[in-house]
């Protein structure tokens, strides 16, 4: 058995043997960041709604404080990660 090997029960007594292979998670680029910013103001529901450049985020919160006086906002960012397998990973400077 390799010690990278995990024994798992299944179902009828039946057992997987699961290897481990290191794996690295980074930022994707590619996928993008969106931007949601809420309001905060008591009673106050607005939102910007999920926006795929935070620069509009940011825009419609100027625009709703400016029109409200609500200033307080609650932001959330979302981006997105790629899972790859060490070693199968390309090098930079590395490229055909
Ligand atoms: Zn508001």
């Amino acid at each position: 058995m390799s010690r990278n090997a995990l024994h798992v029960a299944g179902a009828l007594g039946t057992t997987r043997v699961l290897r481990f292979v290191p794996h690295t998670i980074r930022q994707a680029p590619e996928g993008g960041i969106t931007a949601q910013h809420f309001c905060v103001a008591y009673g106050c529901t607005a939102t910007s709604g999920p926006l795929d450049d935070p620069g509009k985020a940011q825009d419609w919160a100027l625009r709703h404080t400016g029109q409200t006086g609500h200033d307080l906002f609650r932001r959330e960012f979302t981006d997105h990660a790629r899972v790859t397998r060490d070693g199968d990973e390309p090098e930079a400077g590395n490229a055909p």
